[in-house]
């Protein structure tokens, strides 16, 4: 395998099992197509496709490591933390996204409540025509909707208008704690990631206090090369890897042809100074 940071590693992307629109083996070929050589499906708050991701990425001698993105609530508001070549039979991981997805379904049907209440109704119906795993219905698949009924032009405008705090369609959920979702990681032998740190809205002191916890409950990584950041939060971000003493990895965070700006593995590689999470995971990758 190439060494260190000149690998085109995308360790961060969505199948149908989640709210991205193609199968766990249509995105392996998309990622054997555009150059990946390590690549890792994380879908969220789920680990079914993960058999298949790894079947595929053999199929076409790509290596692989087990993914998952998993919803966290920190500070009152979501976090997403990445998991990496941990064990997918492991059961306190799998019992603990069970937790994470359960209240989605009913989280949902408020959405819809609160959407009717703005004039669109049918939206639950509407999303579920969307959704690939009944476990699994999201903000995406009603944003899909909303695209699809003409509401708004693209997913983003969907997110800008509804979905967000203060908007129609917004339910504040409850997702797992930080130290429940790292653990869940660590204990299944992988590696916990800081997901696009630079999305969230944080004050300084709030990602200060993030990364001081993440890390004191043995997370050992954040995402700094990612769909979601500017070329500037790439070295922002470098500088928090290096400051927190945390390793560094690189994901599109790619869901759907039609929706997103990042392909898989068309991001720049990583700053050379930075320890690529990789190097933590050699015995883990398949
Ligand atoms: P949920 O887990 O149901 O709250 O949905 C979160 C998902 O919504 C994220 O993983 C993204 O795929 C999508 N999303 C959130 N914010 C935006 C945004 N501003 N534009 C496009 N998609 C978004
Ligand atoms: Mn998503
Ligand atoms: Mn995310
Ligand atoms: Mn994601």
């Amino acid at each position: 395998m190439t060494p260190q940071n000149i690998l085109n590693a995308d360790l961060h992307c969505h199948s149908v099992v989640s709210d991205g629109t193609m199968t766990p083996e249509a995105l392996a070929e998309r990622a054997k197509t555009n150059g990946v050589e390590l690549w890792a499906l994380t879908d969220h708050d789920e680990i079914g496709g993960q058999h298949r991701a790894a079947a595929a990425a053999r199929t076409h001698g790509m290596h692989y490591l087990t993914g998952t993105e998993i919803s966290v609530t920190f500070a009152g508001e979501t976090v997403h933390i990445v998991g990496l070549g941990f064990d997918p039979d492991d059961a306190a991981m799998q019992q603990g996204l069970r937790n994470t997805r359960g209240g989605r379904e009913q989280r949902a049907m408020e959405m819809s409540d609160s959407l009717a209440k703005a004039g669109i109704r049918g939206a639950y119906e509407g999303a579920l025509k969307f959704v690939g795993n009944p476990d699994l219905i999201s903000r995406t698949h009603f944003a899909r909707f909303l695209v699809e009924t003409g509401v708004c032009k693209e997913t983003s405008e969907v997110f800008r208008k509804y979905l967000t705090e203060g908007k129609p369609g917004y339910v504040p959920h409850r997702w797992a704690s930080l130290q429940d979702a790292v653990a869940w990681i660590t204990s299944a032998k992988g590696v916990a990631v800081i997901a696009h740190p630079g999305r969230y809205k944080f004050t300084p002191n709030e990602e200060y206090a993030l990364f001081t916890e993440f890390k004191s409950h043995g997370g050992q990584a954040v995402e700094v090369v990612t769909g979601s950041h500017s070329a500037q939060e790439y070295v922002k971000y470098a500088e928090t890897a290096k400051e927190f003493g945390l390793a560094a990895s690189r994901g599109s965070d790619f869901h759907s042809p039609d929706e997103s700006h990042t392909d898989l593995g068309t991001l720049p590689f990583l700053p050379g100074h930075l320890t690529p999470v990789w190097e933590l995971l050699e015995d883990r990758i398949r």
